[in-house]
């Protein structure tokens, strides 16, 4: 029997915990999946928008392996960091650990005012409007008429939709009621989300960007005169490669707006206005607060980036998002490199001084960088696991614990474990039908853990 402990339940450690007992080389492998926080999915429950229903429902594919018979959640119990389970100890535990431990923190923009009242990451905006329960219920209270959101991927994409979204729509998903209500007193009207560069180096995909364009209170404003800026707008040429399916599609939705003549009548009370080659320089400051964004003004420097023009705009805004890519975080204990935000590894297992270090692996973002989709952790989950099988050999026997879960316990953790969840669920329905809505999810720690323990009010 081999004993493997996956720290995360995002989708990387779930797939992980999936090819680990559906692989036919060692029929009786064990996994327990760990998480620091008592519900299970990562960044599927905490991260994909709440209106984006049908990827949250990959919850329900991931939710079979969870309850796969050789599987087990154990959640509410942190590892690495200030109180968390020191990977050497956790190794003490399990012939084998696999971290799947994502990237857990956004990228800093790295200009003056970028820590000014009123400019978060969109990270702080995804959780808060996603319930997490370290994200204060009050932290945005959207009192700003406009916004800006830097960055064009399909965070940016998520931030801008969810600001120009009213509550109504918002109403049927599981958005807690702390930020409905916020959503639904909401006062922005501009929501300006600008990228640094041209439409053909965006990094939002068509879908994602096509969905702006639906939404039933706000208008996506796009500026011809940016998009003709860019080399790839104009049909390509005689000799031209063919541009990548992905920009094709995306300039063809960003023109067919700036080219939709006014609608008369228009009721529409937000606009969203897609900006291009606008490099942020500094965020504005009045009375201690953030009041808008300068930006340099770029254009291609003919090798696919940008070069300053020096010329200048600046957007009025009161509330800024910084939407520009998430990044890996180090666990005290495992190796880093800093310059990726990545662990080093080959083919998953961890490198310690370029030295494959026994029974440590990674998957998932913390492996190769906060890029794809959520079914890209499927190979990567995959490839890990194969290195993981064929040092079977060298890692069986390994560990000395019969009961790994008791030994957690023994050191004062409280581990939730399926029960636990499924009574957050039912509380969560429960919370849901109380406000006449569908399951609502509980944004705060004492009424998870109430709920978890089934002790507690929700
Ligand atoms: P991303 O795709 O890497 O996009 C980051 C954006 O920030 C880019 O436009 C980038 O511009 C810009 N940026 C980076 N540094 C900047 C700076 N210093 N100043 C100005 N702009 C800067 O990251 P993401 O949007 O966080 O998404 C992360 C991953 O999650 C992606 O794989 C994404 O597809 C995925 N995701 C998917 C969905 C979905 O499928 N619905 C939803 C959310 C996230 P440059 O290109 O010029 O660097």
């Amino acid at each position: 029997m081999l004993r493997v402990a996956v720290v995360g339940s995002g989708p990387s450690g779930v797939y992980t915990a999936q090819a680990l007992v559906t692989q036919t080389l060692l029929p009786d492998v064990r996994v327990h999946v760990l998480d620091r926080l008592p519900c299970p999915y990562g960044l599927v429950r905490y991260g994909v928008a709440p209106d984006h229903e049908k990827i949250k429902s990959l919850q329900q594919s991931l939710r079979a392996v969870l309850e796969h018979e050789r599987v087990t959640f154990v959640g509410n119990v942190a590892v690495g960091g200030g109180d968390g389970v020191p990977p050497g100890r956790l190794g003490e535990l399990y012939d084998a650990v696999v971290y799947c431990v994502g990237a857990a923190t956004d990228r800093p923009l790295g200009i003056p005012g970028e820590d000014l009242p009123g400019s978060h990451s969109a990270t702080e905006f995804v959780s808060w409007y996603s319930a997490h329960p370290d994200a204060a219920t009050d932290l945005f209270a959207l009192r700003a008429r406009s916004a800006v959101v830097i960055g064009v991927g399909n965070v940016a994409v998520d931030v801008a939709r969810i600001l120009a979204r009213g509550a109504d729509e918002l109403r049927p998903t599981d958005v807690p009621q702390p930020a409905l209500g916020v959503l639904a007193g909401s006062r922005v009207r501009e929501v300006h989300m600008a990228g640094r560069r041209g439409p053909s180096q965006a990094r939002f995909t068509t879908k994602e960007l096509r969905e702006l364009g639906s939404l039933p209170g706000a208008r996506v404003v796009v500026d011809p005169a940016e998009l003709a800026l860019d080399p790839a707008y104009g049909d390509a040429g005689p000799g031209t490669p063919p541009l990548p399916a992905l920009v094709r599609r995306n300039l063809d939705v960003l023109r067919g707006w700036a080219s939709a003549p006014p609608r008369t009548g228009d009721s529409r009370h937000r606009t969203i206005g897609l900006r291009f080659f606008l490099r942020p320089v500094e965020l504005l400051e009045r009375d201690g607060r953030v009041a808008g964004v300068r930006f340099a003004r770029t254009a291609p420097d003919g090798n696919g980036g940008v070069r300053d023009t020096g010329t200048y705009e600046e957007i009025r805004a009161e509330l800024v998002l910084r939407a520009v890519g998430y990044r890996g975080m180090p666990l005290p204990g495992l190796p880093f490199d800093a310059a990726h935000g990545t662990v080093p590894h080959r083919a998953g297992r961890v490198l310690r001084d370029g030295v494959p270090s026994p029974g440590e692996y990674v998957a998932g973002w913390i492996k190769r960088g906060p890029t794809g989709v959520i079914g890209s952790n499927r190979s990567c989950a995959k490839e890990t696991v194969a290195s993981l099988i064929e040092d079977a050999p060298l890692l069986a026997g390994r560990t000395s614990s019969p009961d790994p879960l008791a030994v957690l316990r023994s050191w004062g953790l409280r581990p939730v474990e399926w029960d636990g969840w499924l009574s957050i669920e039912r509380a969560e329905a429960t919370l849901g039908r109380s406000l006449g809505r569908g399951p609502v999810k509980i944004p705060d720690w004492p009424g998870l853990m109430g709920a978890a323990h089934g002790d507690g009010p929700v």
